[in-house]
């Protein structure tokens, strides 16, 4: 260690404390990085790898030191930047502090961000003997701090929905979690992992760094009190941005607990089939719900929509107020494209008031925020004026009383059109500061006085080739050549002889000299004071700043829907806590949109007084999809807020949406669809309520005939008579055999898909009607996607024949008498025996699968 330079030895004890980050260690105009770090840097970044005193090292220019660290962080490492404090150096070396650790979901560079979305930053404490877990995220780019517990059997599952849905950036988990199988679930749930030593998830200790951090003595306010994990997963969230952005925390003003049960819950399962944010073939946005619901005009409206899509409720009273905005703005297109206009004005206020508060904002940061103030003010007595006067729903913006004068300040003291960062003069405004506008107009005057000096030096001493110059040693000179030397006056101060002349100073040169050299660098200095002062009253009127952004984002969501409602021609939903659900003319909101030059065909869906249980059968291509999507599609939007897309609809809310979609459109990897399926299928039986709509499309495709559709018939008979389940279940299927459950179960009934037909030709009406599909059609769709002639023309005679051989029990099981129900397997058989003896309402789905396989092995030889 003694043979190291004082800085060697600088660098090592800074990295010792952040083993795990990439150290980026400033040494004057550059970051430097050293050893292991340099190596991973020179590769990531492409940058040039050097050697000093035989360490590696790789460097980056200060200014552009962002999109290094955006890149390295966007690849998952973590960054400590380590800052020089001040220049002055004590013992010969600088002092130097690692200022902030910059992480996938700690940062608030506007580069690294995306702006329609949130960029969380999550923790998970569990208690897994209790079966309870608690869930927190953050956003500090926008100040957000929620926190919830789960608890129960299913609890895990239910966390890993949530996780789902939120898709942090970074996961902090206890160091304990890495040996722990329990974990691995949760550990595989994010892209990027940050382990903490297990005592920053203590009860104690958590809850002491929330109150501490609060300046509250309890969290009852903060709802989480009794609580316990959910106050350790807050507290590590907490003390993770301390450790790694302390100047993030002033904007963690509050943390709000949330229950599960207050909202809709969505799988990840339901949320990827109904494509609610990203279609499954693109993976972009285009193509699914959000994309046609989102017609917000600024970045923050467009986070708070994305959440509520993802997030929808189950309070009737919350979603009318929802109901009743929309509508306002549905009504009066004026209002609406007034508003929206001013709303187009409004940059990203959320994050620019956070990038004030944390200290990173930059000078035109400022600047936008006084556009959104600029355009607010109109915006407010826009929606003040026309509400007439009543408190109707979103005719108002509340503007605090103080916005004049900050939009005052901010426009004395900021220049139209700043430089991008610190560092370079022009910040602010002539006019603001005296002592600013001072120094400038010193450094004027000595320039135009040094220029000016030649042509009044040349007449005071009538040597017409004086000169004015300038270097490097001595700064600004007269010249005088030779011959001249006699006419040069007493004062002139001698500095330096060439060949041909002599170059002088004089006191009063130097002067005005020292203004202009000295103008520039005081410039930055008091226009860097002046910004930070201007930052600072910002930051004392971020908490309605922030409420400001949080009433433009919602004006900005409702009156976009209000705008998708009009042009796509929506209608609002009646919403009721009844067990009801219709809907005339329902249309698929995604497909209408993307279908060209084909009118989409609306379809009716009805579910009230005791009819629960729907099968759609239909040929291939038909709309079955389409059309139960659409259905649970517009149940969604509706418990989103927003319009839907029918000619009228009452919905009762629903508390959850299960969806389960045939193998043949989805792709798995390594896993078996089947199973994939069954699992899925199994999660919804145990977890539907009376309240649940369950969506099943081709259920049992991906095992054998036999296989399949035993346990679609079974599962369709427990929907229908477990005394817990009754939820409403739309049941789109190939199997015409479970048609015949309607005229068994009379919570069942049967819809089909219109054909039209003429003579040999086949067309799909997609109107959804009454009554059970009779044939299939498959060989016409074969004749729709270009088959041959003589394929389809052989396939028709050797269905005929098929038809005609076949046993008439094998092919409509339902057909004979309840009684004779299992004649679907021959009459006398140790397996019909067995099934007899059966107790199927005390199976659980997982058991009745496994009975299936070992009949499978045991009666059906391959
Ligand atoms: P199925 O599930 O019966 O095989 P889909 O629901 O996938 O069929 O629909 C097949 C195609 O038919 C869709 O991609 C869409 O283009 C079209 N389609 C479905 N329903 C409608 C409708 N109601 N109006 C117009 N076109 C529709
Ligand atoms: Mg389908």
């Amino acid at each position: 260690m003694s043979k190291l330079t004082p800085v060697r030895r600088q660098y090592l004890e800074v990295k010792r404390q952040f083993p795990d980050a990439i150290v980026f260690f400033r040494l004057g105009d550059f970051y430097e990085t050293f050893d292991r770090d340099a190596e991973v840097a020179a590769r990531e970044l492409d940058l040039v790898l050097t050697r000093r005193q035989d360490a590696p090292m790789a460097g980056v220019p200060f200014h552009a030191v962002e999109n290094y660290v955006a890149k390295l962080v966007s690849k998952g490492y973590h960054v400590a930047i380590c800052e020089q404090l001040g220049n002055e150096a004590i013992r010969g070396l600088v002092p130097r502090e690692v200022v902030r650790v910059v992480t996938p979901g700690t940062v608030v560079e506007p580069e690294m961000l995306s702006q329609k979305q949130n960029n969380y930053l999550a923790a998970v404490a569990a208690d897994w003997e209790g079966k309870r877990l608690g869930l927190s995220y953050a956003d500090v780019s926008t100040g957000e701090f929620a926190t919830t517990q789960i608890a129960g059997p299913d609890a895990l599952n239910q966390l890993l929905d949530e996780l789902d849905r939120l898709r942090p950036a970074e996961l902090v988990l206890p160091s304990a979690s890495d040996e722990d199988p329990s974990w691995q679930h949760i550990r595989a749930a994010a892209r990027s992992v940050t382990k903490l030593p297990d005592w920053r998830f203590e009860v104690g200790n958590a809850r002491s760094a929330l109150m501490r951090h609060f300046g509250v003595s309890m969290l009852a306010g903060y709802g989480c009190e009794g609580l316990p994990e959910a106050v350790r997963a807050a507290g590590a969230v907490l003390q993770y941005v301390q450790a790694t952005h302390h100047g993030a925390l002033p904007q963690l003003t509050g943390l709000a607990t949330y229950h599960l049960e207050s909202t809709m819950l969505l799988d990840a399962a339901t949320r990827r089939n109904l494509e609610l944010t990203e279609s499954i073939r693109g993976g972009a946005r285009h193509g699914s719900l959000l994309a046609v619901l989102d017609q917000t005009v600024t970045p923050m409206g467009g986070r708070l929509l994305n959440r509520w899509v993802k997030q929808p409720l189950l309070d009737l009273q919350a979603l009318v107020d929802r109901q009743d905005q929309v509508e306002v703005f549905f009504k009066d297109g004026t209002l609406r494209a007034e508003v929206r206009a001013h709303l187009r004005l409004m940059p990203d206020l959320e994050r620019l008031t956070n990038r004030v508060v944390v200290g990173a904002a930059r000078p035109r940061d400022l600047v936008g925020i006084r556009a959104a103030l600029e355009s607010a003010a109109p915006l407010s007595v826009l929606l003040g004026d026309r509400s007439n006067g009543t408190e109707g729903p979103a005719s108002r913006l509340p503007l605090p009383p103080e916005v004049p004068e900050l939009l005052t300040m901010l426009r004395q003291a900021i220049a139209d059109d700043p430089p991008s960062a610190m560092g370079k003069p022009g910040v602010i405004r002539t006019g603001y500061s005296a002592e600013l506008d001072g120094i400038q107009s010193a450094a004027r005057d000595a320039k135009s006085y040094i220029a000016n000096l030649e042509r009044q030096e040349r007449e005071r001493t009538g040597i017409k080739s004086l000169k004015v110059g300038f270097n490097q040693v001595f700064g600004y000179y007269l010249e005088v050549t030779r011959a001249n030397q006699d006419l040069v006056p007493e004062h002139y101060i001698r500095k330096q002889t060439l060949v041909n002349a002599e170059r002088y100073i004089t006191p009063e040169l130097k002067e005005y000299e020292a203004l202009v050299l000295h103008a520039d660098e005081r410039q930055l200095e008091v226009e860097h004071r002046l910004f930070r002062e201007v930052c600072d009253q910002v930051t004392a009127v971020a908490p309605w700043l922030l409420a400001l952004a949080g009433s433009l984002a919602h004006l900005d969501v409702v009156s976009g829907l209000a705008e998708v409602a009009a042009q796509a021609n929506y209608v609002r939903p009646e919403l009721t806590d009844d067990d009801v659900l219709v809907i005339r003319g329902g249309r698929h909101p995604v497909v209408e949109r993307l279908l060209v030059g084909e009118r989409f065909v609306p379809n009716d869906v009805s579910l009230e007084d005791g009819a629960r249980i729907l099968i759609i059968t239909g040929p291939n291509m038909s709309g079955k999809s389409v059309y139960l999507r659409q259905i649970a599609l517009i149940v969604l939007m509706a418990q989103v807020g927003s319009m839907v897309p029918a000619d009228s609809a009452r919905i009762g809310l629903v508390d959850r949406i299960f969806t389960r979609v045939g193998a043949q459109d989805e792709v798995y990897a390594g896993q078996s669809t089947f199973m994939v399926e069954m699992v899925e299928t199994a999660n919804i039986l145990h977890h539907a309520t009376r309240r649940s709509l369950v969506v099943l499309d081709e259920i049992g495709r991906g095992t054998s005939t036999y296989d399949g559709l035993s346990i679609a018939w079974a599962v369709v008979e427990y929907l229908h008579n477990h005394p817990s389940l009754l939820c409403k279940t739309l049941f789109a299927t190939h199997y015409h055999e479970l048609t015949d459950l309607a005229d068994l179960l009379p919570g069942v009934a049967n819809l089909n898909v219109a054909v039209a037909e003429e003579g040999d030709r086949v067309a799909f009406l997609h109107q959804i009607i009454p009554g059970g599909a009779n044939r299939s059609y498959g060989i016409h769709v074969g004749q729709l996607a270009g088959l041959p002639a003589a394929v389809t023309k052989r396939a028709s005679e050797l269905l005929r024949e098929l038809e005609l051989r076949a046993p008439q029990a094998v092919r409509r099981p339902g057909h004979l008498s309840t009684g004779q129900q299992m004649a679907l397997f021959p009459a006398a058989s140790p397996l019909l025996d067995e099934l007899r003896d059966l107790d199927v309402m005390s199976l659980t789905p997982l058991d009745a699968i496994s009975k299936l396989y070992e009949w499978k092995r045991r009666f059906v030889s391959d």
